[in-house]
């Protein structure tokens, strides 16, 4: 039996719901006994489908989250242009080797793509003019022009294309807040190369600037 098909918008029809690519597939997702909404059937890319079959998870939210999340990882190098380079610099670039003057003329256009497929929102579900209910709790963390899944993406995020030490990250993140995040990561960068007592003392030391000022 196929599960009914959410209602699609007239301006997004062919397009991934998790991504937003241009699609021709459906992914049928059954709902696990506890979820608060029905099974069904959504348009999906040919990649979306296979990291969502793989994460059905609790509900369609959650499953999105995986896909997203899984997406991130594979597009880490891609997405790291943004974080690297500005469009103007890398346009204004002077690469000499081939290999480089490839990478300048395709890697905005990469990035770009893996920016707008992690930050596509989808659209509201709608099954037969029912609105499912969204019953999660939305943690997306919006920085530096990406929207992640949640700050703990963007830090898996951040370790991994700048190769800073995450729980290092994490722990300076803690203390001083999502809002302050360019600042954790800034810090974070200052202490690559320092040893974990030093890292230790960092830590204390924003512990105790906390305290004095509450
Ligand atoms: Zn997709």
């Amino acid at each position: 039996m196929t599960l009914a098909l959410v209602d699609i918008p007239f301006e997004v029809r062919h397009h991934c719901w998790f991504c937003g690519e241009p699609c021709n597939l459906l992914f049928e997702y059954h709902a696990p006994t506890h979820a608060r909404h029905p099974s069904l059937t959504i348009p999906a890319c040919k990649e979306c489908r296979d990291l969502a079959k793989f994460q059905p998870l609790t509900s369609i939210y959650e499953c999105r989250t995986a896909v997203k999340d899984g997406l991130m990882r594979r597009y880490a190098k891609h997405l790291a242009i943004g974080l690297n380079w500005t469009k103007d610099e890398l346009a204004q670039a002077d690469f000499t080797c081939k290999t480089l003057q490839s990478f300048q003329r395709s890697a905005w256009f990469m990035y770009e793509v893996a920016r707008d497929r992690i930050n596509f929102a989808g659209w509201p579900l709608v099954l037969d003019g029912v609105p499912l209910a969204e019953t999660l709790p939305d943690t997306r963390f919006n920085f530096d022009g990406i929207s992640y899944s949640s700050v703990f993406a963007a830090i898996e995020h951040y370790g991994k294309v700048m190769a800073l030490d995450k729980s290092f990250l994490s722990g300076i993140a803690a203390i001083v807040g999502k809002q302050r995040f360019g600042y954790a990561i800034r810090l974070a960068r200052l202490h690559l190369v320092s040893d974990a007592a030093t890292k230790r003392r960092v830590i204390r030391e924003l512990l105790q600037d906390q305290s004095a000022a509450s």
